[in-house]
């Protein structure tokens, strides 16, 4: 009995820690896993932006989409990938706080509410995880938040869509021009069918977006007529 009283305290924390994930002040007003200051500070994209890849104050046409030859129709992101909106998605990544995919989720389809052309797409698919990555981690955190949308939109989310063929090792630590090198053939098609579909394509973050490129590539590759791209976070 006192082992499972210890276990369900030790997962109440996991749910609900004391301190904010962010600044780890102690919390009185919790307001999801940040205190009330730092969710405060969630820094949404600001309205001025690349309307195809979301780069935060550039116009039409961005020197991003130019240099970057991006093969989705539109890439959206909720949140600027800065403070407090970086430590949940660490949370959600690292920590196993599987929770915050269902907030990022529900953010998600506030914006998509927003983009017609998204709320048609066929099907959702997220970028997925090496199997070797996928088994430590236990989980891919950009599926879970695929498959909260998912259910949102009404849609059905196809998990074998894609395959991660290498496992490409921790993509943050690379520069630019390493990171396209390195994910070139990252990905192959799966077993779910997306010919003749456009498809929602889901990440936790866009950084350069060369993942979702590459992911887009072979996705339209596969058949799939359009892919668009939506992400919980924007790194540049
Ligand atoms: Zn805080
Ligand atoms: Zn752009």
């Amino acid at each position: 009995m006192h082992g499972i009283r210890i276990a369900a305290a030790a997962l109440l924390n996991t749910l609900y820690p004391a301190v904010c994930i962010n600044c780890h002040a102690r919390i009185e007003e919790q307001k999801l896993w940040l205190c009330g200051s730092c969710y405060d500070k969630l820094n949404p994209l600001p309205e001025q932006h690349c309307p195809k890849c979301g780069i935060p104050n550039e116009a039409d046409e961005c020197d991003n989409c130019a240099v970057n030859g991006y093969v989705f129709t539109q890439a959206v992101s909720v949140f600027l990938y800065e403070g407090p909106a970086k430590s949940l998605v660490h949370a959600l990544k690292y920590q196993g706080l599987h929770t915050v995919s269902g907030w990022f989720a529900n953010r998600m389809f506030i914006a998509a509410q927003m983009e017609p052309e998204i709320m048609q797409a066929d099907c959702l698919t997220a970028v997925p995880l090496h199997r070797v990555r996928h088994r430590e981690r236990g989980y891919n955190q950009s599926e879970l938040i695929a498959a909260q949308l998912a259910k949102k939109m009404s849609k059905p989310l196809l998990k074998k869509a894609l395959t991660r063929r290498i496992n490409t090792g921790t993509q943050t630590q690379l520069h630019a021009a390493a990171r396209r090198t390195n994910l070139l053939d990252a990905f192959v098609s799966g077993k779910d069918d997306v010919s003749g579909k456009s498809v929602l394509l889901i990440d936790d973050v866009f950084t350069t977006g060369t993942t979702v490129n590459e992911a887009a590539k072979v996705l339209l590759k596969a058949g799939a007529t359009k892919v668009y791209v939506m992400t919980a976070c924007h790194g540049l």
